[in-house]
């Protein structure tokens, strides 16, 4: 069977950051580990051609899903801390390093949620994985 037919499932595209209509191509061009590059998005589908931010400002409701993720990892490395009896500043470091280092993270992902949840016309289309459509993005 060819690639292009093998069908990943949403759960694995969503987390591989692919694009949530072709789950082909890739939402961010460079790695989540690149510190200058990890906050640039396509404009558009490199497979499809979907343009990912349909209307002006669509990125910014991913900003209280980041925040979310940001509040549940300070909470969950802060109880951590806590249960080991850890001094205070060490605990303080510790939710803030956890903050900043999870930053990749969180933008991503809670960009990538707001992808695959919230757009309504953006939802699996085989066709467009396998070529057969394609949109110009004029
Ligand atoms: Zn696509």
């Amino acid at each position: 069977m060819p690639d292009n037919l093998k069908v990943p499932s949403k759960f694995s595209s969503l987390m591989a950051c692919k694009c949530p209509r072709c789950r082909t191509g890739r939402v961010f061009p460079k790695s989540i580990f690149d510190i200058t590059g990890f906050s640039k998005t396509n404009d558009f589908c490199p497979h499809c051609g979907l343009k990912f931010e349909h209307e002006t400002g669509f990125f910014w409701g991913a900003m209280y899903i980041s925040y979310a993720f940001s509040t549940a990892f300070m909470i969950f490395f802060g109880v951590v801390a806590i249960n080991n009896d850890w001094a205070w500043n060490k605990i303080l470091w510790t939710i803030l390093l956890t903050a900043v280092v999870l930053v990749p993270f969180s933008y991503r992902y809670s960009r990538i949620l707001l992808l695959y949840g919230i757009s309504p016309h953006r939802h699996f289309k085989v066709r467009y994985r396998l070529g057969e459509l394609k949109d110009t993005g004029l």
